[in-house]
């Protein structure tokens, strides 16, 4: 008798338990079968314990492709489970299709995707013992100022961490300990997952006209499911105030919402914004965060217990069971792509995150990417403005320094014109900021005598001369050597020249010029803890310093309230480079880092050291006309067919020998398939020829917006023979670096 369809698919499951799809977090291509423990019905997004080989490793079971049935495989030669983890939720539904997608995009494996996503060891150890400390009343016999301080803060009779009520009291653990002795504290353990409940009902910023307006409409399009918001509005205006709006809407539903920054070193005055706003501290996500902390976090978001959550951009990849918002703030920022391992862009993975998750997404910039601002003008995201600062009556005058026509003096870097206003600044008790994105003392050094420059033995790269660390370092592979005394080449003494300034030059003119004055000097090397930092910022904040000296660092986001003159030491620094985004860059860097200048009562302004005036972006910064400069920059990508009017992906072989790696690039495009639409260009000696000692080719795939590039590629790279000895390709989707 012939078997009827529902027949033939009942039958196996009729049979013995089906075998379940579990991922592991490797770089694998996609789920493997594995038989569940004592028969049990395991459901997608369990965490489980699965043996590959001689390890057995924490995993998940994982849901079948769309189509797919279950594989057939011998039973003989499946592994079981070893065992099912039930005390940690599972990983919510949205987070397995989101790893699919994100590996699918990407040309990464899913498995690895899913160790991003679980990058909190700890979450799953036994919950530990945690200890806060409670006021009890019975007050100590001797009550010194700092202890003082400590019940007046512990006083709301809450149970405190015992380092947050030392910060909020501004007092040394030795003070909690002691009043711990004194009987006035006592200890009890804190629950698992210990953060204050947030207080929707505080009272907030009265928003001006123009604020309320723009937040009916973020609201508006903030209220149901997913939908995109390009919240765009001069530096100062607000938006932070604007989208705590749509926070409060997500968080008041019971929903938890999720905020993006590019650099863990905008984290602190956010957070403290937000205590102040929602009476509480979101929680915190990123590299700097303690392991321990970490994974605390991770499961208080699984639990849904953590409602409101401020990260780097890994924090997209948390297991969020009820998601109801996310923010990216400055979403034009380059910090959002990653490129080692899984090379995503966080700004375009949260709007996927999103859609996958019913969620709607607001992206938040002063000077918005293209990619943003031409979705925005298609209709696909709802476009909403703010065009005046709160607190200032504008933004600070642009002005650009012709240094053909003001030349610094032999050997300095900063005009004249740029010194008489620092020094009219200094004069008025204002604070003065200068930007050089270049760390380090000089980019190259050079000897005298014979002509020699010190290179990297490893990188095709000048070492940078690092005076305060006194050596000369290599800014791609981190190696570096004493700054020798005599010409390793000619063996000349003291012929030894820096050439062109890092910002550790400018600080050492500004010390000459202006001995006086308060200064620091910020740059990653030499700030490399975030709580330094974080204090740093703070003295700046609160006037304690004159004159700053920084790098990228302090480009973004601060809020100085005394910070009346930007100098841009260098304006022309990133125009040049080898990046079909390099003109859009400047632009926004540049008008970020003025754009911090005036943010409150006084008059700011800002001064651009440039040898090309003329150049479009100097002058849309100078005019002001941003929209001019945007709508000529739109146009020149759709005639080029570049993003977001075409797509691109990168493809990079890298090899200790150099005619490996140029052979073996010339086999990756020898089997281009030929296809519509797309265009691969390559291979080129990358702009970077060598890096930590392999030479480096590089490809580049143009496509059309309406080609299916992924497909391309999958189909590309399974005709390529595979690589041999230490050959590695790897593939870049949406590039952001060419070099
Ligand atoms: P943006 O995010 O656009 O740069 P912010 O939200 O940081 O702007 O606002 C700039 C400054 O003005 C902040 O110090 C902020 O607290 C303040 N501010 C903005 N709007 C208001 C308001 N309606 N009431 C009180 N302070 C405000
Ligand atoms: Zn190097």
């Amino acid at each position: 008798m012939p078997l009827t369809r529902a027949e033939t698919k009942s039958k196996p499951r009729a049979a013995a338990p089906a075998t379940v799809p579990v991922m592991l977090p490797l770089a694998l291509p996609g789920a493997y079968d594995y038989l569940p423990p004592d028969g049990r019905r395991l459901e997608p997004g369990q965490f489980v314990v699965a043996p590959l080989g001689p390890v057995e490793y924490l995993a998940v079971v994982w849901t079948l492709g769309e189509g797919e049935a279950p594989r057939d495989i011998e039973r003989k030669k499946l592994r079981e489970i070893v065992e099912v983890i039930d005390d940690v939720p599972r990983l919510p539904r949205v987070n397995l299709a989101f790893a699919d997608w994100v590996a699918n995009y990407t040309l990464s494996s899913p498995g690895m995707v899913l160790r991003m996503m679980m990058s909190a060891s700890r979450a799953f150890d036994p919950p530990a013992p945690r200890y806060g400390v409670r006021l009890v009343g019975s007050p100590p016999q001797r009550v010194t100022p700092a202890r003082a301080r400590v019940i007046e803060a512990a006083s709301n009779g809450m149970i405190w961490v015992k380092a947050s009520l030392a910060e909020a009291a501004g007092v040394s653990s030795g003070v909690i300990d002691g009043l711990i002795d004194a009987g006035t504290l006592i200890a009890e353990p804190l629950p698992d997952w210990h953060a204050l409940p947030l207080d929707l009902a505080r009272e907030r910023a009265t928003l001006t006209p123009e604020q309320k307006d723009a937040a009916g409409e973020v609201l508006a399009n903030t209220s149901g499911g997913f939908a995109v918001t390009l919240l765009d509005g001069v530096t100062g205006s607000g938006k932070t105030e604007v989208y705590f709006e749509a926070i409060a809407q997500a968080l008041a539903k019971g929903k938890q919402a999720l905020v993006l920054m590019p650099e863990i070193a905008l984290t602190a005055q956010f957070i403290a914004r937000c205590e102040e706003r929602f009476g509480a501290r979101p929680a915190e996500w990123h590299s700097g965060v303690p392991a321990p902390q970490r994974g605390r976090v991770w499961r208080a978001v699984i639990e849904n217990k953590a409602k409101l959550v401020v990260g780097a951009r890994s924090a997209l990849f948390l297991p969020f069971p009820d998601l109801g918002l996310i923010v990216v703030d400055e979403e034009h920022d380059a910090g959002y792509k990653q490129e080692e391992r899984v090379a995503y862009q966080a700004r375009d993975m949260a709007v996927v995150r999103g859609r996958l998750g019913g969620c709607p997404v607001v992206l938040s910039s002063a000077t918005p990417s293209i990619e943003s601002l031409v979705n925005a003008s298609q209709g696909r995201y709802r476009h909403v403005q703010l065009a005046t600062r709160y607190k200032a009556d504008g933004l600070p005058a642009l002005t650009a320094i012709d240094m053909r026509a003001n030349p610094p003096e032999r050997g300095k870097w900063l005009s004249p014109v740029l010194v008489e206003a620092i020094a009219e600044t200094l004069a008025r008790g204002e604070q003065a900021l200068l930007f050089l994105n270049r760390r380090g003392y000089a980019p190259v050094t050079l000897c005298r005598k014979c002509g020699f420059k010190f290179e990297c033995p490893n990188c095709s790269a000048w070492l940078v001369e690092h005076r305060f660390r006194r050596r000369l370092e290599c800014h791609h592979c981190g190696t570096f050597i004493p700054i020798p005394d005599k010409c390793p080449h000619c063996e000349a003494e003291n012929a030894l020249v820096p050439c062109g300034p890092g910002v550790e030059r400018i600080a050492e003119e500004v010390a000459e010029r202006f001995p006086e004055a308060r200064r620091v000097l910020l740059s990653s090397d030499l700030t490399p803890n975030i709580a330094e930092l974080r204090h740093t910022l703070r003295e700046i904040e609160e006037r304690e310093v004159d004159i700053v000296i920084g790098t990228q660092l302090v480009a973004k986001s601060h809020h100085f309230p005394g910070l009346a003159l930007v100098g841009v030491v260098d304006g022309d620094l990133g125009l040049a480079q080898a990046d079909p985004r390099a003109a859009e860059r400047t632009f926004q860097l540049l008008s970020q880092v003025t754009g911090r200048a005036g943010r409150e009562a006084i008059k700011g302004r800002g001064l651009i050291q440039t040898y090309m005036p003329e150049h479009p972006v100097i002058a849309a910064l100078v005019s002001g006309d941003r929209d001019t400069f945007l709508a000529r920059e739109i146009e020149a990508r759709r005639e080029a067919r570049m993003p977001p009017f075409g797509r691109l992906a990168a493809l990079l072989v890298s090899a200790s020998s150099r005619e490996a790696a140029e052979g073996y690039a010339r086999e990756v495009a020898r089997n281009a398939p030929a296809a519509a639409k797309i265009e691969v260009l390559g291979p080129a000696e990358a702009p970077l020829s060598v890096i930590r000692g392999r030479h480096r080719f590089r490809l580049l795939v143009k496509a059309a917006r309406e080609a299916d590039l992924q497909a391309y590629l999958r189909l590309w790279l399974s005709a390529v023979p595979k690589a041999k000895g230490d050959i590695r390709l790897t593939v870049d989707v949406d590039p952001y670096s060419f070099l």
